[in-house]
């Protein structure tokens, strides 16, 4: 059986009889891989702390003939991101994107550039930046590398040049003008700081971001409320982290991650921003 070895970041473990655990990689050579890891559960696991979600790991795998789960042969850390999710609002941060990356992607189909955004954006978590500009910057980069972000330049229905603000629909995840909104139940707008906000993460680094558009917590929640739609569309289901999120920001009203949740559907202000 020949060795494959790559760049990856574990991003969901589950129990695999008493001893072993499946993981989901995302690979930097072959995208999303799963494999199994013998004896991972084992208390003096030769695997160490390779498989706590987001650890970047020089893993080497094998196939089995006929086997869809592939064999993790080792696995050797190679920058931790620990420290930096040690918080329950980092933590659950951390289940919704490996949720989003798992939705997002398909087995064995490598995009090197999804791998540079994982390490773009927890090292701007490492570094301090806000966890909700964290958020959007890796729910939009999601949908544009994944070919899922709508034109930003015209209405999907009229074909109208869209100016400072668009809505958002949901069937097809699109943007569309201030005429056509109406004809969609549940369309949101995306003011025009939030679809400032957009385009700058289109443009800039994590770090740039949270100190430039990142700072204007209606723009980052309004982008938000557009994100979830738009990701739903995409995928026809809510998140099961996303549940959680939301559970996790009415419960601890204190986290930082309040002030401008990724899951709210209202301003945190209650002042209305609709126009
Ligand atoms: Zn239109």
């Amino acid at each position: 059986m020949p060795l494959r070895q790559t760049p990856a970041y574990a991003l969901r473990c589950y129990p695999l009889g008493e001893a072993d655990l499946i993981i989901v990689f995302y690979t930097y050579n072959f995208g999303c891989v799963r494999s199994v890891a013998r004896g991972a559960r084992r208390v003096r696991s030769r695997f160490g702390s390779a498989f706590q979600p987001f650890t970047q790991s020089e893993l080497v795998f094998f196939e089995k003939e006929g086997q869809d789960l592939t064999r993790v042969a080792s696995c050797e850390v190679a920058r931790s991101f620990y420290e930096s999710l040690l918080t329950p609002e980092s933590a659950a941060l951390a289940a919704y994107f490996a949720e989003l990356m798992t939705e997002f992607t398909v087995e064995r189909d490598p995009n090197p550039a999804l791998f540079r955004l994982i390490s773009a954006v927890f090292e701007a978590v490492e570094g301090g930046i806000p966890l909700p500009v964290a958020a959007r910057y890796f729910e939009i980069w999601m949908l544009q590398l994944s070919g899922f972000l709508p034109l930003l330049t015209s209405c999907a229905n009229c074909g109208t040049q869209l100016e400072a603000a668009r809505w958002a629909v949901g069937h097809p995840p699109e943007f569309v003008c201030r005429e056509c909104h109406r004809q969609f139940a549940g369309s949101r707008l995306l003011s025009p700081a939030g679809t400032a906000l957009l385009k700058e993460i289109l443009k800039k680094k994590p770090q740039e971001v949270a100190e430039g558009a990142g700072h204007d917590a209606q723009a980052v929640h309004r982008l938000a409320t557009v994100n979830r739609l738009l990701i739903r569309g995409h995928i026809g289901k809510e998140l099961r982290t996303v549940r959680y999120l939301d559970r996790l920001r009415r419960g601890t009203r204190k986290l930082r991650f309040h002030a401008a949740s990724p899951t709210s559907d209202h301003p945190p202000s209650g002042r209305s921003i609709a126009h």
